[in-house]
């Protein structure tokens, strides 16, 4: 392989490159692979349009790094996929890293999240879907509308 990528044009090294990244292999990956310079990769990578781009998984769409769920997939499809276990509670090594910024939460002592609510400022187990709107409402909404905060259900009827 790295044979072939000595033979081929600089175009056809670009491509290949590109197509690299944007399927998910990291810069660090590719230039141990390709015995590149990091910095190298990074500007071919900003000549292509590529930088910072990956494709879904799921909807093959290329997509800024931010509007991606996790590593497989956007938040378009990943929310929809995980509209299967709206009602379940979420792991909290999965999501501890996006949304510790936003709300205060904690691990249950089995790897469950548990947040505070906004409102009563009780710890509860957010549902998958609670905590998918609220972090659909983290990145789309970036003006931060005290919107969708997390809560328990105790606002409901207000
Ligand atoms: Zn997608
Ligand atoms: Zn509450």
């Amino acid at each position: 392989m790295k044979n072939d990528f000595l033979l081929m044009s600089d175009f056809e090294k670009h491509t290949t490159i590109a197509c690299m990244y944007i399927n998910k292999k990291s810069i660090n990956f590719i230039s141990v692979l390709y015995n590149l310079d990091e910095c190298l990769i990074k500007e071919i990578l900003i000549s292509e349009n590529v930088y910072e781009y990956h494709v879904c998984n799921v909807c093959n769409h290329l997509k800024i790094k931010y509007s991606f769920l996790n590593y497989y997939h956007c938040y378009d499809c990943g929310t929809k996929i995980n509209l299967r276990y709206s009602k379940h509670p979420v792991d909290y090594n999965l999501y501890n890293h996006k949304i510790s910024k936003y709300e205060q939460i904690r691990d249950d002592g089995q790897g469950i999240l548990e947040a505070k609510c906004n409102y009563c400022k009780k710890y509860f187990k957010p549902t998958n879907n609670q905590i998918h709107k609220r972090l659909k409402s983290i990145y789309k909404n970036k003006r931060g509308k005290k919107r969708n905060y997390l809560h328990c259900g105790c606002q409901i009827h207000t």
